[in-house]
């Protein structure tokens, strides 16, 4: 397939936010491509070259693309910049100079998708001394055979800013219209994706053929997209939930993702990234705990003294998360893991199987050592049992219990009541949601790069000041597709410098106008230093704990509608009667 033809649907899909409308053009772009190219073509609409747990960026900072753009247009680096300050936008200043070149370009040739695929995989994995030359000259390469349009996707690869606004979702759904003409498959595919987190491999499969994408099994070393849980407030509301269920001790540590063939051991962060060299006693662990020939496990790991039963605090375990002084870190505090989940077992998918009959498998799989152990759990259908051992959790030290359905099969990448948490903190939850005004936005790191967006900076109204003051920074509670349709409403009303309604502390990556309200649900009110929500003087202002925002943004909702500050003191106050009525209670 000629990358023209795919340029030419990217453009078409900028033009438009209907999400029917960029399914209808992306089905028509999976429906003549081959597996192979399907495949890739899913990668590069995604922004990459690789599934992200291989770890591979195709990653340019925008002045080594500035001067791949000079080399091959024949204009100096300085005009490059010049119209860059003016555009703020490197993909359209490739277009205009592209389409003005000064220097004509000897090898232009028609571009495959396979060609610019193969270009760009090589930039991603060149590295050592000299490559950044190497890179910008094969970006140029690229650049001479491309059309102005092409130019324009081309260097949006590499700073990984694709304006695309679509989502893994959307991709899914139009892989199934591609084949069925509707969604029919949309769910097998979106399951499938969860349990390798390679859509470009589900892509190639589905289209080599169709049927066997419902029985796609997990694989080892494609790390299984994590399930997630729910919550409620008291334990009386879990049982009618579940009813007789599985409570788990809640670990406060790192969600590791363990799998194993034979002597190789990988293992992987909640967000699939590849963490295996950080934990050399976990990885020595496994192969001397896990009985599997093959397998995929999952659970928390925490520094915890065996001896004396103490659980470390969770910032003691995070100081593990490190690139150096690995060895003498894993000597001093080694971490434990308390294996909640078994997905895959000699050839096995467990996943399908009720959480009863994976725990039972669990059981037989680890065999007794000094550091891998099952989390401790208890089965009951008795809300005051439940109660009793969170409690007993806290006071080892632990955040609370996970509750567990017996019969649910295991929900990759998904939050439904399969699972059931119970915090300290949820229950003080907040009786009430807020509404707030967005006034900027952070850029995503991790797994949400490919997003670019990270998360919200909002606000509440001060009516007798007539200004805005932040409360929260918000990071949860956006699905993939939210986060791409957020970017895509924040990113046309950015703004250089704080609005100046505005008093903030915090300084976003993104400044916006402040236009946009979201409903936010959040645990506790809580004094803070760094927000400016009822700050007076030096005294703390007042932020919500743990934010999320809870559906859309609210169309029928203007700035002045947001909550006030007047509210925020008021629930802050409301809140600690009742804390004081618990207190005198017990
Ligand atoms: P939260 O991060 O508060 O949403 O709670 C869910 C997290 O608790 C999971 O992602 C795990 O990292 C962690 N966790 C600790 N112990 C368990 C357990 N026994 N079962 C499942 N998740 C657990």
């Amino acid at each position: 397939m000629l990358f023209e033809k795919l340029a030419e649907a990217y453009e078409k899909m900028e033009a438009t936010a209907a999400r029917l409308e960029i399914t209808d053009i992306m089905s028509g772009i999976f429906k003549p491509a081959s597996p192979e190219e399907a495949k890739k073509i899913v990668y590069l609409t995604q922004g990459t070259v690789a599934p992200s747990h291989a770890g591979i960026e195709v990653g340019m900072g925008e002045k080594f693309v500035e001067r791949a753009i000079a080399l091959s247009t024949g204009y100096s680096y300085k005009q490059v910049e010049a119209e860059y300050k003016k555009s703020g936008d490197l993909g359209k200043v490739a277009e205009k100079f592209v389409s003005e070149r000064r220097q004509g370009s000897l090898s232009r040739e028609d571009l495959s998708v396979k060609k610019v695929f193969d270009v760009l995989s090589r930039i991603a994995i060149a590295g050592g001394a000299g490559s950044q030359d190497a890179k910008i000259k094969s970006l140029a390469e690229l650049l001479n055979s491309a059309s102005p349009s092409e130019a324009k996707f081309i260097v949006r690869f590499p700073l990984a800013k694709m304006r695309l606004g679509i989502g893994d979702a959307t991709i899914v759904d139009s892989l199934s219209f591609a084949r069925r003409g509707s969604k029919e498959d949309s769910a097998v595919l979106a399951r499938a994706y969860n349990m390798c987190n390679d859509l470009g491999l589900v892509a190639e499969n589905y289209l080599t053929d169709e049927k066997s994408i419902a029985k796609f099994k997990p694989r080892v070393f494609s790390p299984i997209r994590p399930s997630l849980a729910e919550r409620l407030p008291t334990g009386e509301e879990i049982i009618e939930k579940l009813g007789k269920c599985s409570v788990e001790a809640k670990y406060d540590g790192l969600r590791l993702q363990v799998h194993k063939s034979g002597e190789k051991v990988e293992i992987f962060s909640r967000k699939q990234e590849k963490m295996t060299h950080m934990f050399p006693e976990i990885v020595a662990g496994v192969r001397k705990q896990v009985k599997a020939k093959e397998a995929i496990l999952e659970g928390e790991a925490l520094a915890f003294n065996s001896a004396t039963g103490e659980f470390f605090p969770f910032q003691l375990t995070m100081q593990r998360k490190r690139k150096y002084g690995v060895k003498e870190m894993a000597e001093k505090y080694p971490l434990h893991l308390f294996v909640f989940e078994a997905l895959f077992a000699d050839g096995e998918d467990l996943t399908t199987i009720p959480y009863v009959k994976r725990r039972q498998r669990l059981g037989k799989i680890i065999a007794p050592g000094e550091r891998l152990s099952l989390a401790d759990s208890i089965v009951t259908d008795k809300p005051a049992e439940l109660e009793k051992y969170f409690e007993e959790s806290i006071e080892k030290g632990l955040e609370g219990v996970i509750a567990k359905d017996l019969n649910a099969p295991y929900v990759a990448g998904a939050r439904q009541f399969a699972w059931i948490k119970l915090k300290r903190s949820y229950r003080g939850e907040l009786s009430d949601t807020v509404d707030l005004v967005i006034v900027g936005y952070y850029l995503g790191r991790g797994m949400r790069t490919e997003f670019g967006f990270g998360g919200v900076l909002c606000a509440v109204r001060d009516q007798d000041e007539g200004r805005l003051k932040t409360v929260a920074k918000i990071g949860s509670g956006f699905s993939e597709e939210e986060m791409t349709e957020m970017k895509g409403l924040l990113d046309k009303i950015k703004v250089k410098e704080k609005p100046k309604r505005l008093d903030s502390m915090l300084t976003p990556d993104v400044w916006v106008e402040p236009k946009y309200i979201i409903t936010v649900a959040a645990d506790e009110i809580t004094r803070s230093p760094m927000h400016t929500c009822g700050k007076k003087g030096d005294a703390p202002g007042y932020a919500l704990r743990f934010p999320r925002m809870t559906g859309n943004v609210r169309s029928d909702k203007g700035v002045d509608d947001a909550t006030t500050v007047e509210e925020i003191i008021a629930m802050h106050g409301m809140q600690k009667k009742v804390e004081m009525v618990e207190g005198e209670g017990s």
